[in-house]
């Protein structure tokens, strides 16, 4: 009977010291709110894993960082229109990709939209609309086709005098899957790298349930309309309800098409899952720029790409192999 106990009693110990819990910590990284949870047996080990994600997303800033003036980055932005600069692998196969993303959406994602010069404000300061000729000046820097790469070399150069790229709307997913391939490296069974609603997640839950990410209508905040699993994906929303202008009864959004200068007026928020953040996070400021309908068209091509876009009369679109739980 006592043994029964004694073995009772251990066996409770043991479930809990072994119980896999899910650890979380907040921090700001790249400049944004960085959530970052691993599934571990116990704080310490947990931590560990934290602090290594947290070094890796930090390695990355230091590479990518058009702000930081020690960065390769910053220093291919120095050398526009004077010489091509030799960066690391990592940084040059980057760029390469996000340029196949640039061919991918016509121009729509681009990182040398950096160089536009920002004459449209969001904060309530603009009374009326720039001229056609301003706004086309805007864009005169920014085309992808002036970056030039040269594999062998491994060197990056922009071609004109003024040109700047920028990874606003791909480096946060890019930490996030590598600071996930990482972890899983570690072996870290699941976990989630929240890049500030950039969300790569892998393994799941303690309790065996998928992770679940909820999307909601930024017209309607406080309620989630939809509660869907992630299994070790990536969803990326982009859009920020609150900054726009009106003129003449349209609504101009904050993300602007770096082709035309004009921002986009169509879409309020859109929400990207895929399999890699990064394609995400790139393929949802895209959609922005596209609009419903070439954007739907687009994800509808790509094989476990899928979308949900809200537009600015709060109507929803998905794409065709969605499926929404409305809840
Ligand atoms: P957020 O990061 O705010 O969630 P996005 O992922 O849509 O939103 O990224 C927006 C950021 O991407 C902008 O702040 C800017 O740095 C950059 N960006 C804006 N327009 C483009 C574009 N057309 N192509 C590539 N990057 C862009
Ligand atoms: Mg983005």
């Amino acid at each position: 009977m006592k043994k029964h106990l004694f073995l009772i009693v251990i066996l409770l110990y043991s479930t809990q010291l072994f119980s896999q819990q899910i650890h979380r910590k907040t921090l700001k990284l790249m400049g944004s709110r960085f959530d970052i949870s691993v599934v571990a047996n116990d704080t310490l080990k947990a931590s560990i894993y934290i602090n290594l994600a947290i070094e890796e997303i930090t390695r990355i800033e230091k590479l990518i960082s058009s702000w930081d003036p020690n960065s390769q980055t910053s220093e291919i932005i120095r050398n526009a229109g004077i010489q091509p600069v030799k960066v690391d692998k990592e940084l040059f196969d980057l760029i390469e990709r996000a340029i196949a993303i640039s061919k991918l959406t016509d121009g729509a994602f681009d990182i040398s939209y950096a160089s536009m010069d920002k004459i449209w404000k969001f904060d309530g300061s603009m009374k009326t609309m720039p001229s056609e000729k301003e706004i086309e000046e805007s864009v005169a820097k920014v085309g992808y086709n002036n970056i030039i790469l040269d594999k062998e070399k491994q060197t990056v150069f922009l071609k004109l005098k003024g040109m700047k790229i920028g990874f606003g709307a791909i480096g946060k997913g890019y930490a996030a899957d590598k600071a996930k391939a990482l972890l899983i490296s570690e072996g870290v069974v699941a976990g989630i790298i929240n890049a500030s609603g950039d969300m790569n997640t892998w393994g799941k839950q303690p309790n065996g349930d998928d992770w679940k990410v909820a999307i909601t209508n930024p017209l309607n905040k406080n309620n989630a309309f939809a509660l869907l699993p992630i299994s070790n994906s990536a969803v990326v929303t982009s859009g920020d309800y609150e900054k726009y202008v009106n003129f003449n009864g349209k609504r101009y959004s904050h993300i602007i098409d770096p082709r035309t200068g004009y921002p986009a007026t169509e879409i309020i928020s859109v929400s990207v899952f895929a399999p890699k953040a990064e394609l995400a996070d790139a393929l949802a400021t895209s959609i922005f720029v596209m609009g419903t309908e070439i954007g739907l068209n687009r994800i509808n091509q790509l094989k476990n790409i899928e979308c949900i876009i809200i537009d600015s009369k709060g109507l929803i679109h998905t794409s065709n192999n969605i499926n929404i739980n409305k809840i």
